[in-house]
């Protein structure tokens, strides 16, 4: 490709609107451009790197015996009311109207028209496993669409949806697509790894994202460098100690005490009460579907929200306002406990179990109880773990200190079990003439994301350093001067046609512009080899070739094309 025949827009200052570096680069380097918030078009040289990213997912699904099929974008709600979604994933759907005022959905994610697809075509134990594929543009009401393509509003997803007769086969199809994921970011030349994740109200039964550390990641891992322990924040368990209080004090009745302006775990810790935080139960109202519920945890201890979803089984619900908390329990914020409550469920984080001498609130403004016996004195429905662990905490494999880093979720495997197959009918006949539901798996790769994820790790002050596996060409051919008629333009016409010929994806630099600008610009869009050809380097018989981040090799002419071909062979 000529430069002057293309459009390739590079930015010498750095765009106000672009938050993180990645984001920054796809602009300057003239990659894509922002129609509105989280709406990018792809100009000519970001699309050749997205679509060699898809190239590599593809590959690696196909490899991995996966079909492709293509679904439409546009989905009937009927089929989210038949899986459920329709109320739970309220907040991301997008909705239109057609003519005649139908509703339309324009599909986050695909499950549901899979599923629909499968209970049509598959009946039978002989037609499976099967496992499908598509690369689609997704659309998502994301409530803060952000930094360029990591979290947009339209963006392309590859999703996979493997359907088996068992679990054992289901498990094995998982294994198949973690199994390619790790393939895919290695070849995209990306650091990702696979740490275990939540499955929330999905209740499936495992999953795992494939994270990229990076600064800007909107997740945290944690993670153990001794032993191989890796979880999302939202999955991360720790081994910490109960803490159990000595024996002597454990007995004693309940006693109120009258605390005064004190509203905080914080406030109480302080003299005159001097309670310290893991001596007090932290209660927390939240109103789950409509519902108010209880839920305990040790007064230094944070909730976890995704934690709470799956004991829950909703993701409908928030905090109770002050009026809800008032009539749940007589009291205000600051002052509340679970002692002697009844009628409200009770949800209580498993430090909390068989934990004596606490200190709570009343349930009456401005008086708290002390020597409460957690197992005596509450009624608890549902013991669970529902804390968020912290940075240094004893890692649940090896007790060594675990580590929280943040990272970009590139993708996610998930083995979902039944609940759509049943909820759609995705149902197959075995062996012995029995009918039974499909044992499925979902898998997930946000590809543009992916594509930016790769510039949040490969890059340096002068701009991109494509892998070349991704780069959008391989080599930009730089005559440094373009008069027709002179050896230097006539060589790098050479060279050029010879590598186009040879197969390699070159870009020729044939614009007007001082050598300083053709560098700087070849520099910032990041192609990893770059031929030089001027007169200076001519006169002495070589041209120059120089590694975008690397070394300068002088060749001569006639060896130049072997010799890029062998250094794209290295990379
Ligand atoms: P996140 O927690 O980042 O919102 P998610 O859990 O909603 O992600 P999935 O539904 O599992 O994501 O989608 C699969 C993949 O699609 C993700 O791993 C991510 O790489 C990508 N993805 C999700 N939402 C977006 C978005 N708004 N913009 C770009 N990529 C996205
Ligand atoms: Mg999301």
């Amino acid at each position: 490709m000529r430069w002057s025949q293309t459009l390739i827009p590079t930015l010498r200052e750095t765009p106000a609107e672009a938050e993180i570096l990645s984001h920054q680069l796809l602009l300057r380097a003239g990659l894509i451009r922002k129609l509105a918030g989280g709406l990018y078009t792809f100009l000519p040289l970001g699309l050749r790197v997205l679509r060699k990213v898809e190239q590599i997912v593809r590959e690696e699904m196909d490899r991995a015996g996966a079909l492709e099929v293509l679904m439409p974008a546009l989905q009937p709600p009927e089929i989210w009311q038949q899986s459920g979604r329709y109320e739970t994933a309220q907040d991301v759907l997008f909705k239109v109207r057609d003519r005649a005022k139908k509703e339309w959905l324009l599909g986050p994610t695909h499950e549901e028209v899979i599923t629909t697809l499968v209970a049509g075509e598959i009946s039978s134990y002989r037609q499976l496993p099967k496992n499908f594929y598509q690369i689609q543009t997704k659309f998502r009401d994301e409530i803060r669409p952000r930094f360029g393509l990591m979290r947009a509003k339209e963006f392309i997803m590859k999703d996979a949806y493997s359907f088996d007769t068992t679990d054992e086969g289901a498990q094995a199809s998982y294994q198949k697509m973690y199994n390619a994921y790790v393939r895919i970011f290695q070849r995209c030349g990306l650091k990702a790894v696979p740490v275990e994740a939540a499955t929330g109200v999905m209740g499936g039964k495992f999953s795992h994202e494939f994270m990229v550390p990076a600064e800007t990641g909107e997740n945290e891992v944690v993670y153990c460098d001794t032993s191989d322990y890796a979880a999302n924040l939202e999955k991360a368990t720790s081994k910490i100690e109960r803490k159990h209080t000595e024996a002597g004090s454990a007995d004693l009745p309940i006693e109120k005490f009258a605390t005064p302006g004190v509203g905080t775990i914080e406030a109480l810790s302080r003299a005159p009460y001097q309670v310290p935080a893991d001596g007090q139960i932290k209660t927390l109202v939240f109103m789950a579907e409509s519902k108010p519920v209880i839920i305990l945890l040790r007064g230094d201890h944070q909730l976890n929200e995704t934690k709470l979803a799956g004991v829950l089984g909703t993701t409908t619900f928030r905090a109770a306002t002050a009026e809800e908390v008032f009539a749940a329990l007589g009291a205000h914020p600051g002052s509340l406990g679970a002692v002697g409550v009844k009628q409200i469920a009770v949800y209580a984080d498993a430090m909390l179990r068989g934990v004596r001498d606490m200190t709570t609130g009343a349930n009456e403004d401005g008086f708290h109880l002390r020597h409460v016996s957690i197992e005596r004195d509450l009624q608890v429905k549902e013991w669970a773990d529902l804390r968020t662990v912290q940075a240094g905490e004893p890692c649940p494999v090896c007790g060594r200190p675990l580590r929280i880093q943040r990272a970009i979720e590139v993708g996610h495997v998930f083995k979902l079990g039944t609940k759509y197959s049943q909820a759609m009918g995705a149902l197959f006949l075995n062996e012995s003439g029995q009918q039974h539901p499909a044992v499925m798996g979902c898998y997930g790769i946000g590809v543009t994301r992916t594509m930016q994820a790769v510039i949040e790790q490969h890059f340096d002050k002068d701009g991109i350093l494509w892998p070349i596996s991704v780069a959008p060409y391989a080599v930009c051919v730089t005559p440094l001067g373009i008069d027709p008629a002179s050896p230097v333009m006539q060589l790098a016409e050479k060279i050029y046609a010879e590598l186009t010929a040879q197969g390699v994806e070159a870009l020729f630099d044939d614009r007007d512009e001082r050598p300083g600008v053709k560098f700087k610009d070849s520099e910032l869009i990041g192609i990893p080899l770059r031929l030089g050809v001027g007169e200076r380097s001519l006169a002495k018989g070589v041209v120059e070739i120089k590694r975008r981040g690397g070394e300068l090799i002088t060749v001569k002419p006639e060896e130049a094309v072997a010799k890029v071909i062998e250094l794209i062979g290295q990379r």
